[in-house]
């Protein structure tokens, strides 16, 4: 567009440019008004995020986690939602990444865990019988060491026992530094917290993770069961993986359990825990009071 100004051409330009940095077979680029796009709803949302926290614009939904055995609920996920005033809702696809790369997730995770807690003292004083929360740790966490700090202290402030927090700590996370990841786990155990690794199955380390690493629970990834399921040969990496998890004296959580078929599976399989729609979305915090006790 000879239109445009130069400094913007050559704004666009280095745009373009980016897309093909660290490609081997790939020397020109053309420029597209999407990548500008994409950057400018990066540069919204970051602009944005500070005051949609104080807002309280950031709700916890719970998914519960039901016995595959009972049908009961026996925990639930704390799952960050954006109800932005204007745009209306904004999906965690969307801007947890955002948060990962730029800090901010610190911030809005210390947020959901405050939360929780909170949440569960109120149950608590109701004289409910409640159910632990899981919450997501981020790499971010794991690598300033306030971590347990940061845990201890909300527990003690709602005066809670760290067997009422679980923490989902990401598979992809046990491949950056297992030393120090190792260290802070072992220490969070000590203190009583449960442990749960997420998207199981969906690194290459997962066998490796599984024989090093002390933690309680694996948490089957969603994609791995979803896809997988159908074919004759994923169902016995599926079903080994469990009975494997299991004489290892693991708990095993499946998610995205979607249909009938999932559910009589897992049942066949002696998984203990079942997360997905088959049961129940992600909800707001009354929502999830009305079934989960
Ligand atoms: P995740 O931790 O693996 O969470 C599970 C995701 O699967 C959630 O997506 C949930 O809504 C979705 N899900 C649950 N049941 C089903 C099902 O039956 N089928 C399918 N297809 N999906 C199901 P969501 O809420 O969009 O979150 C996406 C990711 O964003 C999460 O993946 C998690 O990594 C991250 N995230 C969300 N909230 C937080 C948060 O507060 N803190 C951190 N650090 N990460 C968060
Ligand atoms: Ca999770
Ligand atoms: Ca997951």
């Amino acid at each position: 567009d000879r239109s445009l100004p130069i400094s913007f051409m050559c704004d666009r330009a280095a745009l373009a440019a980016k897309t093909v940095k660290g490609h081997y077979m790939k020397s020109y680029a053309f420029y597209d008004d999407k990548m500008r796009l994409s950057i400018e709803n990066e540069q919204n949302i970051i602009n944005e995020m500070s005051d949609a926290l104080e807002n309280n614009e950031f709700v916890p939904y719970y998914q519960p986690k039901y016995d595959v055995k009972t049908n009961k609920p026996v925990g639930a996920e704390a799952l960050a939602r954006w109800i932005h005033p204007t745009k209306g809702f904004i999906s965690p696809g969307v801007f947890i990444p955002i948060f990962e790369k730029n800090g901010f997730i610190l911030k809005l995770d210390e947020y959901m865990w405050e939360e929780a807690c909170k949440n569960i003292r109120r149950w608590l004083d109701q004289g409910r019988s409640v159910v632990p929360i899981s919450v997501n740790i981020s790499r971010y966490h794991i690598q300033h060491n306030d971590l347990e700090k940061a845990l201890m202290e909300l527990i003690h402030k709602y005066d809670l026992t760290p067997d009422m927090l679980n923490l989902e700590i990401t598979e992809s996370l046990f491949l950056d530094k297992p030393e120090e990841l190792n260290r802070v786990l072992d220490r969070l155990q000590k203190l009583g917290f449960k442990l749960e690794v997420d998207d199981f199955g969906s690194g290459f380390s997962s066998l490796n993770l599984i024989r090093n690493i002390s933690v309680d629970t694996i948490k089957i990834d969603k994609e791995f069961l979803d896809s997988e399921i159908a074919s004759e040969k994923g169902k016995i990496v599926v079903n080994h993986t469990i009975g494997m998890a299991k004489d290892l004296h693991l708990q095993v959580i499946a998610e995205g359990v979607e249909t009938k078929a999932h559910v009589d599976f897992l049942k066949n399989s002696n998984c203990d825990i079942a997360q997905g729609f088959y049961f129940a979305k992600p909800m707001p915090v009354p929502e999830f009071e009305r079934i989960a006790f």
